[in-house]
């Protein structure tokens, strides 16, 4: 993807853009700004809403608590949202943090917490999420925001699945499966809509993987003959699934 103004800060503003548009930081952002970079009146940056592409912005109004920029030019298209679905046991909040910012990185478009048996934190902050998801995207170039659904028990996910996610194959990263590469499970899922799921620090309970293999549209995968942690198995199998059916091909 060409790198648009890699140079320039990029901020998410939730304002509509276009040239002339005159967009007004909020308070910790006209901070970051003015105070953490320094930046005056004139200095430039990437704004972007994630719908209407990345722009070139000059600040028109420094000092003082409120900045304010003016929208110059587009620099980079919108990008078209993800439909990569990722679900995951949410896990304490440092690492909770990470797997929401990873999710964003590697090209989640919907990221969906799933309360399992042995899952650590159960009750999320949704805007502690969301500022996780933008500060992601801020730093990685992504334009489409990835949405965070309502946590939702395993159970009631699976239940529901065949109504909410119509035609979509869920790779199960299965710790219990005999250790193999992914690679021929995954090609077998090419131009299919994918979602993945990743359980908590301790791993699926045995019924709920046996009531996922027993999904039509679940396909368990291996990620190799060690135990992951969490994060680390989230960030290989969307690495896998991108690689090989997903947007980095
Ligand atoms: N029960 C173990 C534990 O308590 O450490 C495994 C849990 S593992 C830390 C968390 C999740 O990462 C698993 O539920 C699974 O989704 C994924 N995972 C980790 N290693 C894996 C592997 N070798 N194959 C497939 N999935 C794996």
């Amino acid at each position: 993807m060409p790198r648009t103004h890699q140079s320039l800060p990029r901020l998410f503003v939730d304002a509509p853009m276009r040239a002339g548009s005159i967009l007004a930081p909020d308070k910790s952002q006209s901070n970051y700004l003015g105070n953490v970079l320094r930046m005056r009146t004139g200095d430039e940056l990437v704004v972007f809403n994630g719908i209407e592409g990345a722009w070139r912005a000059a600040i028109t109004r420094s000092g003082g608590k409120a900045l304010e920029l003016t929208v110059c030019e587009l620099v980079a298209p919108q990008t078209p949202p993800s439909d990569l679905w990722y679900g995951f046991a949410p896990l304490k909040t440092g690492r909770l943090d990470y797997m929401v910012q990873k999710a964003t990185e590697m090209g989640a478009g919907i990221i969906q917490p799933v309360i399992t048996r042995h899952t650590q934190k159960t009750r999320l902050k949704p805007d502690r999420l969301r500022a996780n998801v933008v500060e992601a995207a801020e730093q990685c170039e992504v334009l489409s925001l990835p949405g965070i659904a309502e946590e939702i028990p395993l159970p009631r996910l699976i239940a529901s699945w065949s109504e909410q996610q119509p035609a979509r194959m869920l790779v199960f990263a299965d710790e219990g499966e005999a250790s193999a590469s992914p690679m021929e499970a995954l090609q077998g899922l090419a131009g299919r809509r994918i979602g993945l799921l990743i359980g908590p620090e301790g791993g699926f309970s045995n019924e709920e993987r046996a009531l996922l293999r027993q999904q039509e549209f679940v396909i368990p995968i291996s990620l190799g003959p060690r135990i992951l942690r969490a994060d680390t198995a989230a960030v290989a199998a969307l690495a896998v699934i991108q690689s090989i059916i997903g947007d980095w091909r």
